[in-house]
């Protein structure tokens, strides 16, 4: 079995940044608890649970001194509540979510109408809105809930993308508000880490000798399902957590994998993989 990675894949330097402030926290003697998961992979989780770092789903859950916002981050408001709590945070918010953060704030200022484009559940897009009036913003995802809207009463409107979209899936609810409002600007806010690793993974998808796309990733991780989401439309894809969610029928007939991993993916996860995959031929070779 042939094994082909993609250009680009697995950790963003978010994701990294997060990952190296918890570990050299825990190194320095810290303690504390996670505010959901510090990425979204269960195995980093899993891992952060071993050195100590448990993980919560609320801020009145920690007994520990310190408390740490993920890379995904948190609204303004959650600081507050830590403070007040007597809590020290360690803040691993990834500096692209801090752009939006500070460009819809100014965009508010400024009397435009919010837009996200995203998942209204997502602990990013809560970070962006939480604090906010529900009248001075929409989150969408579909052109369907773009049209039950009537953007034209709004003076001006900014949309934002969530930082791991596939921003081509939202293009057509984008321009039918851009349609209705021409005073509608739209802000590049999807990551560069989040382009690049769908960009490479159409590639991996594309390339002729690619039978089949493995896309490693949490089950939680938005940005794992979008790059599933673009190589599927293309070749047979599986989204997998790790060699053990590999069905011996996936790879029947198959003789080049492709693999992509998403940005919360450890390159210790994609190395498994392959190692799996390497050892599927030899052992069809063995029994052949
Ligand atoms: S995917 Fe992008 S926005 Fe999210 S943590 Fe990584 S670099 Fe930051």
């Amino acid at each position: 079995m042939k094994v082909k990675r993609a250009e680009k894949y697995g950790f963003c330097s978010g994701v990294r940044v997060a990952d190296m402030k918890v570990r050299k926290f825990v190194a320095s003697g810290g303690r504390g608890a996670i505010l959901g998961q510090v990425v979204h992979n269960e195995r980093v989780v899993e891992e952060m649970e071993r050195l100590g770092m448990r993980t919560v789903d609320s801020i009145d859950e920690v007994t520990e001194p310190v408390i740490v916002f993920s890379a995904h981050g948190v609204p303004a408001s959650y600081h507050e509540r830590a403070r007040a709590r007597g809590l020290q945070v360690l803040d691993t918010t990834c500096r692209f979510v801090y752009d939006i953060h500070r460009e819809s704030r100014r965009a508010l200022e400024e009397g435009r109408h919010l837009v996200f484009m995203g998942d209204p559940n997502h602990r990013e897009v809560i970070g962006y809105t939480h604090d906010l009036d529900p009248a001075v913003y929409h989150v969408l995802s579909t052109l369907e809930q773009a049209k039950e809207v009537d953007w034209s009463v709004y003076p001006a409107i900014s949309i934002f993308y969530q930082t791991t979209l596939n921003t081509e899936d939202f293009e057509e609810a984008v321009r039918f508000i851009e349609a209705s409002n021409p005073n509608t600007k739209r802000a590049d806010t999807v990551c560069y880490a989040t382009r690049e690793n769908q960009h490479a993974a159409r590639k991996l998808a594309e390339d002729p000798e690619v039978d089949l796309v493995l896309v490693i990733g949490g089950k939680h991780s938005a940005n794992t399902r979008h790059l599933w989401e673009i190589t599927s439309r293309i070749k047979p894809s599986h989204l997998i957590q790790g060699a053990a969610d590999i069905r011996p029928e996936w790879l029947d007939g198959i003789s080049c994998v492709g693999l992509t991993a998403g940005a919360s993916t450890p390159d210790s996860i994609v190395d498994e993989v392959e190692a799996f995959l390497t050892g599927v031929r030899e052992d069809s070779g063995a029994s052949n």
